[in-house]
């Protein structure tokens, strides 16, 4: 039996009238003991995976197995209980308490579990900073300590409560090669000790760490299971330029000016569109942001729909 399981895991993100479908029949395995990359770009869903992983989110369908325990099964005090004692965070930005010690911020979930004295906490924290290369600034701030060191202080207390399995989302996004390739020689030697390690990056420098990689793809699995019929009124924007793109727009009705910044504060007019026209396609399908905007001119009717429902309507000759 593997040590972690995913099957089939969905999230999606609900609004007023779109569903994002952040992961998509995801599955993977890891042994005990691995380092597991989970390698995508910005918006790929790794900081959800992770979060579901964790148990601080739920997918929306599929299940997860850490060790014996059914994650996906667990609910309410049982989850809480889960994530505090068998799972350990270091989480981008690092999260460290800047008015505590390095060695005060990584006793911090035992004092807060109190399962532990609190000199027997000290002393697990002494331990572990003294393992990440990190025994001579316990005395330190975080403000007093470089990216690297931080995130070096931030594994150390994800690994304090000595949990099964030790999440870190983007723990070398922000650091130098050098200070990224000592992070990346502690996980590598941290996860011999039978643990699950999963780590989350958009840049390739932990792939030759790793035991196993997880490929998280962008955009493409952004859906809408009905197109969905908006109204614009004159001049309301659709879309703007730079923000992220899910839906794909079919005009039924008025018409839609498509424009770009140029950067001194005037518009570039690109195209105006009337009826049976669609517009956004391009981010949508490809995981970009929007490269324009989108305004209405006049009553504007529309049919919102997801990247593969555009896609399937196409192929079906409809649009
Ligand atoms: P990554 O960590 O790879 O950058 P995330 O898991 O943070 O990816 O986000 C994946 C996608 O899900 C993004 O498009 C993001 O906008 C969307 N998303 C994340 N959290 C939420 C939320 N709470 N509500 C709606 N959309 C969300
Ligand atoms: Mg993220």
């Amino acid at each position: 039996m593997s040590a972690l399981e995913a099957r089939n895991l969905v999230k999606e993100y609900r609004g007023d009238n779109y569903v994002v479908r952040v992961l998509d029949d995801l599955s993977f395995d890891a042994d005990a003991g691995e380092l597991v990359v989970l390698l995508g770009p910005s918006g790929s869903g790794k900081t959800t995976l992770l979060s579901c992983l964790g148990g601080m989110i739920s997918p929306t369908s599929g299940s997860i197995r850490v060790g014996d325990v059914e994650l996906t099964g667990l609910a309410g005090a049982e989850r809480d209980e889960f994530r505090r004692r068998r799972v350990g965070f270091a989480f981008q930005g690092f999260n460290l308490i800047p008015s505590l010690s390095a060695r005060e911020n990584v006793a911090v979930p035992l004092l807060i579990n109190r399962s532990v004295s609190r000199s027997e906490a000290y002393a697990r924290a002494d331990a572990l900073l003294d393992r990440v290369g990190m025994g001579d600034r316990l005395r330190s701030k975080p403000g007093q300590l470089s990216g690297g060191q931080q995130q070096r202080v931030a594994v150390a207390r994800g690994l304090v409560t000595d949990p099964f399995l030790l999440i870190a989302d983007e723990p070398t996004a922000s650091l130098d090669h050098v200070q990224a390739e000592a992070v990346i020689r502690i996980l590598r030697e941290l996860r011999d000790d039978g643990r699950v390690i999963v780590v989350s990056t958009h840049d390739g420098r932990l792939v030759p760490a790793a035991d196993r990689v997880v490929h998280m793809l962008p955009g493409g699995a952004s859906f809408q299971p009905e197109p969905v019929t908006v109204r614009y009124a004159p001049g309301e924007t659709i879309f703007g330029q730079g923000q992220h793109a899910d839906l794909v727009y079919v005009i039924t009705e008025g018409s839609v000016e498509i424009y770009r910044d140029v950067g001194d504060g005037s518009e570039e007019q690109l195209a105006i569109l009337g009826a049976g026209e669609y517009f956004g396609e391009l981010g949508a399908l490809m995981g970009f942001p929007r490269s324009a905007s989108a305004r209405a001119r006049a009553d504007v009717l529309v049919e919102a729909m997801g990247a593969n429902e555009f896609r399937q309507g196409v192929e079906r000759g409809r649009y």
